[in-house]
């Protein structure tokens, strides 16, 4: 895997996603022929595109947790609000965070 480490899993709540790095993502319930990654909540797996910049990569981990958080919450997070808050999201934790993943 190229760039920064991401974990094969993470915990969201009580329960563990699935993260897996591909050059092809295919939503299986999505029309757009476009998409840096994806989330199922039902599967409990995060999808992202391996081909994307380092920044666009964790932008896009970011927004596919924010949606699984969101479910396992029971949160109603507009998918506008989390495309708004996964770029400032992810300066905080670039700008003050060192980002290790469990083997
Ligand atoms: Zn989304």
């Amino acid at each position: 895997m190229k760039k920064r480490m991401y974990p094969a899993k993470v915990k969201v709540r009580d329960v563990h996603y699935d993260i897996t790095l591909t050059e092809c993502v295919d939503p299986t319930d999505s029309g757009d022929t476009i998409t840096r990654g994806y989330c199922e909540t039902k599967e409990k797996l995060i999808v992202l595109d391996s081909t994307l910049s380092e920044q666009e990569l964790f932008e896009t981990f970011l927004h596919e947790l924010l949606h699984a958080a969101a479910h396992e919450h029971a949160i109603k997070l507009k998918h506008k609000t989390i495309y708004a808050l996964e770029g400032p999201l992810a300066q905080i934790i670039r700008d003050n965070f060192i980002f290790v993943p469990k083997r």
